[in-house]
């Protein structure tokens, strides 16, 4: 049997175009909510001057990212690039391409053939023992994600009332040679998400009748048909994959050895109806 998708993206070295790529970024100036007005769900997107100077339009997720914030202590493993870009991009060719198959092999209907009105892009520090807590980022329950987020702590989040993708920040990791390659975790969370933004907006859904624990059920199922077979990280665990103390590969994927111990995955946390997560370990 060929290789799956997954094995196929993680190994390639993503040779590609996505012609310009601002890299702009804008300042990050935070408006603190200093203990007055409860959080609302529209405090989670970002603010004028938290967007990209312009938006980057990647063609395979129909999806354009708007916020991009870097991790200082992870600058080049979560930086803007091309590369980095090229990786969400193909993560999308790859997920959209099976995710009608994957539909016919649950037996599931949905409404629609095309996935319109795909949602915008924020990707934000998440590691939670690093910045990922910090004002404005991807934990920042306080200020930011109470309303809609069940609590800590996530590496994805989907809010589709506010039709916006909240991801980490670091598609790519340091491989033992110190050359930047795909990081699988970022390639899990994002297929994860991807089953939630393509289920809502093809219809799955107003088809079957929304069911949050099952939503969740077919994020993981799709994980696995993506050929994904290892559990979601904790943010200890990221550190260790990132600073080289374990192998950045997970079982099953033939760059690497199999060092990492394989743990059952952890069902989804329940939480608040109003968002879909990747939760942390
Ligand atoms: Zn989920």
């Amino acid at each position: 049997m060929s290789r799956s998708p997954f094995r196929a993206l993680i190994t390639s070295r993503l040779p590609r175009f996505l012609a310009i790529v601002p890299l702009a970024l804008t300042a990050f100036v935070a408006t603190p909510s200093s203990g007055g007005a409860p959080v609302s769900r529209f405090d989670a997107l970002p603010q004028p001057n938290e967007q990209l100077g312009q938006p980057v339009w990647l063609p395979h997720c129909a999806m354009k990212v708007v916020e991009w914030r870097s991790t200082s202590a992870l600058r080049a493993e979560t930086a803007p690039t091309e590369q980095a870009y090229a990786l969400l991009d193909d993560t999308c060719r790859y997920a959209f391409g099976q995710f009608p198959g994957f539909l016919r092999a649950k037996k599931l209907p949905h409404l629609r053939d095309r996935a319109t009105s795909l949602p915008a892009i924020s990707l934000l520090p998440g590691n939670v023992l690093l910045d990922g807590k910090s004002l404005r980022a991807l934990n920042d329950l306080p200020s930011r994600f109470e309303a809609v987020a069940p609590g800590c702590c996530y590496w994805g989040l989907y809010v589709d009332s506010l039709n916006h993708l909240f991801l980490r920040n670091d598609p790519l990791i340091k491989d033992p040679d110190g050359t930047l390659a795909p990081n699988p975790r970022f390639v899990r969370t994002l297929t994860h998400e991807i089953s939630h933004v393509l289920s809502a907006r093809l219809g799955v859904w107003d088809a079957v009748g929304y069911d949050r624990q099952r939503d969740e059920d077919l994020a993981e199922d799709f994980v696995s048909y993506m050929g994904m077979h290892f559990p979601a990280e904790s943010s200890a665990e990221d550190l260790d994959f990132h600073r080289g103390r374990v192998p950045y590969a997970p079982p099953g994927t033939d760059t690497m050895p199999s060092v990492v111990a394989k743990t059952p995955a952890v069902a989804p946390q329940a939480g608040s109806p109003n968002a879909n997560t990747s939760p942390q370990r």
